[in-house]
């Protein structure tokens, strides 16, 4: 298999282009006219171009409004056509998109649309290029890909295939699995592209809102699984049109597409394990069971105020590293690390962003397998220097350049409590948190597709649908992702605006990271209490949204009194309740949040995120002081 991309998915020049689409490891590209003709060199340079960097041009495209015309427009569209053969021959590339016409004379008529096709087969075969004809959504008389492949059968040339694209079969809801009765060797080309299920107008649709196979909400896998039935071995190309990958760094676009392409095609190899895919071999995903730790960066007053923090939550320092600056911090199942070193990781991450979760430690069950698939999926290895003593724990680069490794118990890497650490007297009997029931990442709300992507190609998590967040001065939108055992759950939060609760905290900490981390416990009404005698100060909400409360839901009056007086928030789905306390924030906006879920509920809280940010609004313009 061979994965490549058109020029239009990435942004820059072509030049940028190029280097990005090579660097992310794809060896085929699709030259978009466009971005040719805003290049300032000729086809042979271009060409030249192409090849110094790796990659093969596997597609020209495209080519509009060609057949089935009246003339004089049909000898126009041969002449241009044949224009386009010369410069294809420059370019040094074979195969050639035409798409389904819009021109408004065009007569339509499937044997008139072969003939013409046929007709240009004859002229295109002794220059060796092959024609690929693909029924774009919106055409005008051609616009299911059943359609293009019957114009294609009945030209009956050599030179004449199909180019099938998911966006355009899958935007008009047409059944991907009628590709399987295509014969795989006239489909010529397949491009690939998703998109979020939106009701709007097609083009409009296609031309600003496509994403990476995983981004959206279209079928990929069932479309591409059609079309490795059929026996296409072709290119696997990504042709993407967004309006934020426009405006995106083409290293990272790149990098995402490459990512999306391969989980695809490993998708694909083992929903069809008796289709031979030419594709390297790399783990599955594997079990994630929960986060091992997480570790803050912190150092001087700001470690101070952490660990206070931690203190009054009710964790007991329970290790210390044997050589570096670096304790634990226990509870439940919950493991908290202040990392104070100046010099590894931590120290440079705490220049850049302050108190930060600069490292979260998940626990899997295959730790190299992770690994091995995380690098197929093109995420460098992080290596740190480590003495001798230390564990070879694997990590990668995660969020906002924040580092995540991966522990498992079969090579030994649990082990680095024990290992690593020396145990300090863990003193403190805690108030009842049992484990983190789920991390919020902020930041910027072009990044959220990227990270979604992220996630779900290295872990078997599933997203839930996008909730909007009503920020008293913008909008926050809010992407849930879960393990199916829900051992781990992260929320991404995407913000637009630095006025925002997440946008100041993304501005403040210079940088996407954790803003706020939420356990679990068993009884919040004890916790609660055990946390009130610690004076611990819950986030204070107004007597309103208790009213309301009241209103919207049938508690028990001891009930809602109960939650009133401890500043507890509640929700409830057709599963059960959920129970949500609020530490106040600190440093640049980060808190803590203690929740209790039956186990039924599935949300996050939703509904109360208005109220509580207006609160933690309130508090944090009290506390505001002049900053140095
Ligand atoms: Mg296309
Ligand atoms: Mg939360």
């Amino acid at each position: 298999m061979l994965a490549s991309t058109a020029t239009v998915t990435v942004p820059g020049t072509l030049r940028d282009k190029l280097e990005a689409i090579a660097a992310a490891g794809f060896k085929g590209v699709e030259i978009f006219e466009q971005d040719f003709i805003a290049h300032d060199g000729g086809p042979r340079e271009v060409g030249r171009m192409v090849r110094d960097h790796g990659l093969e041009i596997v597609l020209f495209q495209p080519f509009r409004d060609f057949e089935g015309l009246p003339e004089p427009h049909r000898r126009r569209a041969f002449a241009r056509a044949e224009r386009k053969f010369d410069l294809m021959a420059e370019l040094g590339t074979r195969d050639i998109l035409i798409c389904s016409s819009v021109h408004p004379e065009a007569l339509g008529g499937i044997d008139r649309m072969a003939d013409d096709f046929a007709a240009l087969g004859e002229i295109a075969a002794p220059r060796g290029i092959r024609l690929g004809y693909e029924a774009l959504a919106w055409g005008r008389h051609v616009f299911d890909h059943r359609d293009a492949w019957e114009v294609v059968r009945r030209a009956d040339h050599p030179n004449v295939g199909l180019i099938l694209d998911s966006f355009h079969t899958l935007a008009r809801r047409i059944d991907p699995n009628t590709i399987r009765r295509i014969p795989g060797d006239k489909i010529f080309f397949v491009q690939l592209a998703d998109a979020p299920a939106i009701e709007m107008d097609l083009l409009y649709w296609s031309r600003h809102f496509r994403n990476m196979p995983g981004e959206g909400d279209l079928d990929v896998r069932g479309f591409m699984r059609a079309v490795a039935a059929t026996g296409y071995r072709g290119p696997v190309s990504l042709e993407i049109f967004n309006d934020q990958f426009r405006g995106g760094s083409a290293r990272g676009v790149a990098q995402d597409g490459y990512r999306s392409v391969m989980a695809l095609m490993d998708d694909v190899r083992r929903a069809e394990p008796e289709i031979a895919l030419a594709l390297p071999e790399f783990p599955a995903r594997d079990a994630v069971d929960g986060v091992e730790f997480l570790e803050f960066a912190a150092r001087g007053a700001d470690a101070e105020t952490l660990e206070a923090q931690f203190a009054a939550l009710g964790f007991a320092r329970t290790a210390r590293h044997r050589h570096r600056a670096l304790t634990v911090w226990q509870q439940g199942d919950i493991r908290l690390l202040v990392n104070r070193s100046r010099s590894d990781f931590a120290g440079s991450a705490y220049s850049t962003h302050g108190t930060s979760v600069c490292d979260i430690g998940l626990r899997v069950s295959d730790a190299p397998a992770v690994a091995a698939r995380a690098a197929a999926l093109g995420s460098a290895p992080y290596d740190q220097p480590r003495t001798a003593d230390e564990l070879p724990i694997p990590a990668i680069r995660g969020l906002g350049g924040s580092l995540l490794h991966f522990l498992d118990a079969g090579s030994g890497l649990t082990d680095v409590w024990s290992v690593e650490f020396e145990a300090l007297d863990p003193a403190d009997a805690g108030v009842g948190l049992r484990r983190i029931d789920h991390l919020a990442q902020t930041m910027s709300y072009d990044a959220m597709l990227s990270w979604t992507l992220f996630y779900q190609a290295l872990f078997p998590m599933q997203k839930t649908p996008m909730v909007d967040v009503i920020d008293p001065d913008g909008l926050v939108r809010s992407q849930a992702l879960e393990t199916a055992d829900k051992g781990l759950r992260i929320t991404l939060n995407g913000a637009e605006t630095h006025r925002t609760l997440a946008g100041n905290f993304l501005a403040d900490s210079f940088g996407a990271s954790v803003q706020h981390v939420a356990f679990a416990c068993d009884d919040i009404f004890a916790t609660a209490e055990r946390l009130a005698a610690r004076g611990f100060e819950a986030l204070p909400l107004s007597a309103n949204y208790y009213d309301d409360l009241a209103a919207r839901f049938d508690l028990d009056p001891d009930h809602l009194a109960r939650i009133q007086a401890a500043n507890i928030l509640y929700d409830a789905d057709a599963g059960g309740a959920f129970h949500q306390l609020y530490a106040r924030p600190f440093g640049s906006g980060m808190f803590f949040e203690i929740v209790q879920r039956d186990p039924g509920y599935g949300g996050y809280g939703g509904p109360n995120a208005p109220f509580r940010i207006a609160a933690q609004k309130r508090l944090l313009r009290h506390a505001s002081v002049p900053r140095a």
